[in-house]
Order: structure tokens, then C-alpha cells, then sequence
């Protein structure tokens, strides 16, 4: 049974789209009431918020390792400070009194449309989405890496959850299509949940449903020189092309001088299909990601069929 719920803004402070919306559903507690769970939704990296920039010292979004957490000298940066005292609201992380459910509000300046990423193993995560995509056949699911025991994502901090990734938005502005969007399919995965908590009372029913999932394979760095400055740029075949199937050969960067094509170049063992998200995020440059790569697979989950009271139209 799904009891306590969290929806997170502002863990990157300059996603102005998920911070407008956490301030909003903030000021908007009757839109929670009447759920056979609690809901609270707050800020994350205030500072952050306050800066308008992605984080202050660190990205926060890459402190909520358990094995960070639970050691008591991290505490060198202001984002790793404000995670153990998150950790202490939503967590503690990998224990019983951890929150049911996190939705944590990102925009990204990348063209993935509304883009759920989640632990390969998380199921209620992956009903949700089978839930969203049936309302929104745009939404697209992501899997972190599957190969790690643990991930340093905020909503991992959860028994399920799930980072909310919109775009393509610039830094600081909130569009408002994407707004709306948000908005909705938010909403609408609570919708989910108490049918999932209803379904769990009355044994049933669930039906047997397949997600589409891209699962991370690995990130590919942009061209670069010696000394590390950018050799090239994404090519414009490329950009805006999140989730499109990108094969060897394909156009993947434009040298500097604005005419030469640098290709996609795999490597000789890679044979299976792989699909190009966040290309272009403003933040990766520092992180040596021109994009990150995922192979598609369908995974089967398990969906609670609603009741009618929570039929969405
Ligand atoms: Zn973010």
C-alpha cells in the first residue's frame, strides 16, 4: 500500500518548470486530498532556486548514493549537506521509513518530450508509466543503469520513483505547453497510485500490459581536442532527435569549421539498435555527454485497471 508520497522541485534550481509547478501544487493541497495516501511537495536545492543555476557547490542530483548518505564526512559541499537533511525527510534511504512514492519535477534542455527515468526494477514506477503513456503516447520511459546496484538520483531515495525529465526547455524558463503538460501527467499518476492502492485492497483487478523501455547504455562525449575544448558540435541532422534510431554512419557531430560531418561511429561488436537521448543538454557539457545512448526493450508490468471513479477522460 502506496501511504506517503513526495513531489520534489527545484533539485536542479534553475528547472523553472518543475519549480513553478512544486510552488503551485504547494499552494494547492486540495488537489491531494481525498487520496488514500498523503502527499507532500516541496523544494529541494532552495539555494539553488535562489541562484537560478543549476546547483551552488555540486550537482545534488548525483548525491543520494546510500553509501554517500549514510557517511557521516560528506558533508564538504552545500548540495551534499542539504541531501542528508533530505535523506532525513523522504528517507532514510533503503529502509522501511523511506517514502512509498517520489516524483521529482526536472526540465531539460533537450527535446525529449516528457521522459519518465526510473530503476529497472521499480514495477509500480512502470505501471505509472503504462498509465501515462495510455493518456500520452509522447511519454517516453528511461531506465537508469541497469549494470549498478544503486543510483544517486534523488527519487532513488524512494521504494519507487521517479525523475520527471520535460523538454526542450532553456534554463530558467518556464514554457508553457510543457507547464500543462506537467501538470496533468502528474496529477494523473496520482490518479494512478489509488487505483493501484484500491486494486491492492480488493485483490484485483490487474491486467498484464508491456512498456517500452530504453534502457542507458552508455554516453557518448562530444568531439574535442587535445587540451579538451570542443572539437565539434552536435550536427543538426541530430539535434532535436531524442529517441530517434541513430546508426553507425549517421551524421552525429559538425566539425567547427561548419562544413564537415563527423559520424556516428560504433564500435565493431555493437550490432543491436541503439536510440540518442538528452542530446544536447546544456548541463552534460561539463560532464563530457554529447548525448547518452539506450537500447529498446518491452517490459512486461503489471497495471491496475481502474475503478471507475478515477477514470481519467
Ligand atoms: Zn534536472
Amino acid at each position: 500500500m502506496i501511504k506517503r508520497v513526495f513531489i520534489t522541485g527545484g533539485t536542479h534550481g534553475n528547472e523553472a518548470c518543475g519549480v513553478v509547478l512544486a510552488k503551485h501544487f504547494m499552494a494547492s493541497p486540495e488537489l491531494f486530498s481525498g487520496f488514500s495516501f498523503d502527499t507532500t511537495v516541496m523544494l529541494t536545492n532552495v539555494a539553488s532556486i535562489g541562484t537560478n543555476t543549476r546547483y551552488v557547490e555540486e550537482d545534488m542530483n548525483r548525491c543520494f548514493f546510500k553509501a554517500d548518505l549514510d557517511d557521516p564526512t560528506k558533508t564538504a559541499t552545500l548540495e551534499a549537506r542539504r541531501a542528508k537533511e533530505l535523506n532525513a525527510v523522504f528517507g532514510p534511504k533503503g529502509t522501511s521509513a523511506a517514502a512509498d512514492f517520489i516524483i521529482d519535477l526536472h526540465n531539460t534542455t533537450a527535446a525529449t518530450g516528457v521522459a519518465l527515468m526510473m530503476s529497472p526494477t521499480d514495477e509500480l514506477g512502470h505501471a505509472i508509466a503504462a498509465h501515462l503513456i495510455a493518456l500520452d503516447p509522447s511519454v517516453k520511459v528511461c531506465n537508469w543503469n541497469a549494470t549498478q546496484a544503486d543510483w544517486p538520483m534523488l527519487p532513488s531515495v524512494g521504494k519507487h520513483g521517479m525523475t520527471f525529465e520535460v523538454g526542450p526547455v532553456p534554463w530558467g524558463v518556464v514554457d508553457g505547453a510543457v507547464y500543462k503538460q506537467t501538470r496533468r501527467l502528474v496529477l494523473a499518476a496520482l490518479d494512478y497510485v489509488e487505483a493501484h492502492n484500491a486494486a491492492l485492497a480488493r485483490d484485483g483487478p490487474w491486467s498484464s500490459s508491456t512498456v517500452q523501455v530504453h534502457s542507458f547504455v552508455r554516453s557518448v562525449d562530444y568531439p574535442r581536442d587535445a587540451s579538451g575544448e570542443l572539437a565539434g558540435v552536435i550536427h543538426p541532422q541530430l539535434q532535436g532527435r531524442d529517441f530517434g534510431r541513430l546508426a553507425r554512419g549517421d551524421p552525429a557531430f559538425l566539425a567547427l569549421d561548419g562544413q564537415t560531418t563527423i559520424p556516428y561511429t560504433a564500435p565493431e561488436e555493437e550490432v543491436e539498435e541503439l536510440f540518442p537521448f538528452f542530446i544536447n543538454e546544456a548541463a552534460y557539457y561539463e560532464k563530457k555527454t554529447a548525448f547518452m545512448l539506450a537500447r529498446r526493450i518491452d517490459r512486461p508490468v503489471q497495471v491496475a485497471k481502474q475503478s471507475p471513479q478515477y477514470e481519467l477522460s
